[in-house]
């Protein structure tokens, strides 16, 4: 339901589902893969708000973007009021819906 998220700046705060794609960055937001014109590399760091407008990122999008904001893992509230540490790649399951996001829409 709410996770620790690398902000996208077209829908703020919202958390992307698997669906969304890979994150671009690795799960701590650095090393970030965008490449702006003439195909330089971004290779930064975003840990708040992925950046919009600049000559990089062009109103693009994190993927899905819960971040390892907190010593390695990320803070997730579930539905049914637990709350849980979690690793990205864990809720990301190779882009699945199962376990975590395949609820009725
Ligand atoms: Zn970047």
């Amino acid at each position: 339901m709410v996770a620790d998220v690398l902000q996208d700046p077209n829908v703020r705060g919202r958390l992307h589902k698997p669906s969304r794609g890979k994150m671009v960055t690795d799960p701590d937001g650095s090393n970030c893969s965008y490449r702006g014109c003439g195909g330089k590399r971004c290779g930064g760091k975003h840990v708040s708000m992925f950046p919009s407008s600049d000559t990089y990122h062009n109103y693009s999008s994190p993927g899905f973007n819960v971040i390892e904001r907190h010593n390695g893992v990320a803070n997730v509230g579930f539905a049914d009021g637990h709350v849980k540490a979690m690793k990205h790649a864990t809720l990301y399951n190779n882009g699945s819906k199962a376990p975590y996001f395949n609820y009725s829409e």
